[in-house]
C-alpha cells in the first residue's frame, strides 16, 4: 500500500507525485487518460500551437510592408492539426518530470478510467484497479461548464477543434473570458466569421477596464462581432448549415446563427466522477472541493491541489499547489502560501497580460498614481510594426512600489514578466526606471512607464529622467 495516491496527472498531481516521493514517501499516481492532463493535452500546449499558427499568418500578411512578396497564406487546417499533435507529443516527449517520477520510484498508472471511492482510503477505477493509500491528494482539475439549456448538446468546447476537419466558415463564441477570448481570436485569424457574445457589460471582465476597452476595439477593427451584456441564452437549435442561439435581452427575443457555437463561460471542477461523498470529502457553494490553508479538505488525510480547488486557475499556480499539498500531506499540515505574484496573460491578438491590481482595486486601498506609454511611441513596436498597445503602471504613491501593471499589444505576456519579478522584489518604481533595459526590446517600454510614475511622484530616475521620447 503506497503512503501517498494523488489522482490527476496535471500539472498539480505530476508535481505532488514528485515532492511526496521526494520526502520519501511510497507514491502511486494515476490518471484517467494521458500523463500530463490538461496543460499538455487540451489547454496551453495545443492552443498556444493554434495561436502560433495564427501569429505567422498576421506576419505573412505583413511581409510586404518589408519588401518581401508571398502570395497570400493558405491555411490547410488538417496539416495544423497534425503540427498540434507533434508539438503536444514533443512536449510530452521531453519532460524531464516522467523519467524524475521514475527515478524517484512512483508508481504510474496511466490511461486508467475515472478513479472514484469507494471509502475515505480506498479508490477504485472503472478497469478495476484497486489501490489504497494513508493520504489522498486530489489532482482532477477542471471540466468546461455546462449550462442547463435545451440544445446545449448541440454547442462545442475548446475541445473540439482539436477534431474539426477544418475551419467552419463562421462561429458564435460565447463567453468572452481569457478562454473565449483565445479561441475568438485564433479562428478569426484562420477566416471564421466569429461572433463574440459575452453577458456582463464588457468582455475580459477580470482585467483592468483599459485592457477590456483596448481588446474589443482592436477585435472589433479585426473584424469581430461582438455583443457585450447581450441578455440570456434561452436554447439552442439545430440549423440546415450549423446552430442557432437564442436568446432575449430585457424581454426581448433575439437570435444569431453560425455553423458552430463553442461555449466557454467558465470551468467547474472535474470532481463529479470521484463519489467524493465516500470519502467525506465537501465542496464549496461553486462546487469546487472545499480546502483549508494547507490544501486539506474535510478528511483530514485528503488534500486537494490545482484546478480542482477553483483558486487561480493557471499552470504555475497548480505547480505550487501541488508541491505544498504534498509537503503537508507528508509531514503535516505546516506549509502556506503567501501573498503570491500571479502574471495572467492571454495569446490574443493583440495580446494582453496582467500582474498585481487593476486601477479600479487599487484606488479602493491605496492612494495610488497612474502612468501609461502607448506602443506608438517606442522604438522597437515601430520597427516590428506592432504599434497598437499600451503598457500601464500602477503605483502606490506611500511607498513607491508598483501594485499592478497591464499591457496590451506584442509580447504583452512577456513584458509582464519582467513586472512580475519587480513587484515580488518590492522595487520602487523609480529603481525599475534606472535599470538600463536592454534597447531596442519590448520589455524596455517598463523602463519609460516606470519613469513616468517616479516623474508624477517626484522622484529621481536617473537617466531616465531627462528621456521624455524614446529615441
Ligand atoms: C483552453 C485553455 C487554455 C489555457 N491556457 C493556459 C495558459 O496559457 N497558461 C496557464 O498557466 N494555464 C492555462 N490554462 C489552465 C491550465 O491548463 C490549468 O490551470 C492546469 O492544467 C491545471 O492543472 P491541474 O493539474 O489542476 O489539472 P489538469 O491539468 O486538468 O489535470 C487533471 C488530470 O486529472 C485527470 N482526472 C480527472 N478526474 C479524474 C478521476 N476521477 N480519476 C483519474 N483521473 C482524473 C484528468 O483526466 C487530467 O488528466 C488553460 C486552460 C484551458 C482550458
Amino acid at each position: 500500500m503506497p503512503d501517498v495516491l494523488v489522482i490527476g496527472a496535471g500539472p498539480a498531481g505530476v508535481f505532488a507525485a514528485l515532492r511526496a516521493a521526494d520526502l520519501g514517501a511510497q507514491t502511486a499516481l494515476i490518471t484517467r487518460g494521458e500523463y500530463g492532463g490538461m496543460a499538455a493535452n487540451d489547454g496551453p500546449v495545443p492552443v498556444r500551437t493554434l495561436a502560433h499558427a495564427a501569429r505567422l499568418v498576421r506576419d505573412a500578411r505583413q511581409l510586404g510592408r518589408y519588401g518581401i512578396f508571398v502570395s497570400e497564406p493558405i491555411l490547410e487546417y488538417p496539416r495544423l492539426l497534425e503540427r498540434v499533435r507533434e508539438v503536444v507529443e514533443d512536449v510530452r516527449t521531453h519532460s524531464s518530470l516522467r523519467p524524475h517520477l521514475h527515478r524517484l520510484g512512483v508508481t504510474i498508472y496511466e490511461r486508467a478510467g475515472t478513479a472514484r471511492f469507494v471509502d475515505p482510503r480506498t479508490i477504485e477505477t472503472e478497469g478495476g484497479l484497486r489501490l489504497q493509500a494513508e493520504k489522498i491528494i486530489i489532482c482532477t482539475g477542471g471540466v468546461s461548464r455546462r449550462l442547463p439549456v435545451p440544445g446545449f448538446e448541440l454547442t462545442a468546447t475548446h475541445s473540439d477543434a482539436w477534431s474539426l476537419p477544418a475551419v467552419p466558415p463562421s462561429m458564435l463564441v460565447i463567453g468572452a473570458g481569457a478562454t473565449g477570448a483565445q479561441v475568438a481570436s485564433i479562428f478569426n485569424a484562420f477566416g471564421s466569421r466569429i461572433q463574440l457574445f459575452e453577458a456582463a457589460p464588457r468582455i475580459l471582465q477580470t482585467e483592468d477596464e483599459d485592457v477590456s476597452a483596448a481588446v474589443v476595439a482592436a477585435f472589433r477593427r479585426s473584424g469581430i462581432v461582438v455583443r457585450e451584456g447581450f441578455g440570456a441564452i434561452e436554447s439552442f437549435e439545430k440549423t440546415a448549415s450549423g446552430v442557432r442561439m437564442v436568446f432575449t435581452k430585457e424581454g426581448v427575443r433575439d437570435g444569431a446563427e453560425a455553423a458552430l457555437a463553442v461555449v466557454a463561460v467558465g470551468w467547474v471542477a472535474d470532481a463529479g466522477g470521484l463519489n467524493l461523498p465516500a470519502a467525506g470529502v465537501e465542496t464549496d457553494s461553486r462546487g469546487f472541493v472545499w480546502i483549508d490553508a494547507y490544501l486539506r479538505t474535510s478528511a483530514p488525510h485528503i488534500f486537494a491541489a490545482g484546478d480542482v480547488t477553483g483558486r487561480l486557475m493557471l499552470v504555475p499556480q497548480a505547480i505550487q499547489d501541488g508541491f505544498m499539498a504534498a509537503t503537508n500531506a507528508v509531514r503535516g499540515p505546516r506549509m502556506t502560501l503567501g501573498d503570491q505574484v500571479s502574471p495572467i496573460g492571454s495569446f490574443t491578438d493583440p495580446e494582453y497580460a496582467q500582474v498585481g491590481l487593476t486601477e479600479a482595486k487599487a484606488r479602493e486601498t491605496h492612494d495610488v498614481v497612474v502612468a501609461a506609454v502607448r506602443f506608438d511611441s517606442t522604438t522597437r513596436t515601430i520597427i516590428d510594426g506592432r504599434t497598437a498597445g499600451f503598457c500601464k503602471l500602477i503605483v502606490d504613491r506611500a511607498t513607491s512600489t508598483i501594485l499592478g501593471c497591464h499591457v496590451v499589444g506584442e509580447r504583452a505576456v512577456e513584458i509582464t514578466q519582467v513586472a512580475a519579478i519587480a513587484i515580488a522584489a518590492g522595487l520602487r518604481v523609480n529603481d525599475l526606471a534606472r535599470v538600463p533595459l536592454s534597447f531596442p526590446t519590448y520589455a524596455g517600454i517598463l523602463g519609460r512607464v516606470a519613469a513616468n510614475a517616479a516623474r508624477q511622484l517626484g522622484l529621481n530616475a536617473g537617466w531616465q529622467a531627462s528621456r521624455m521620447e524614446d529615441l
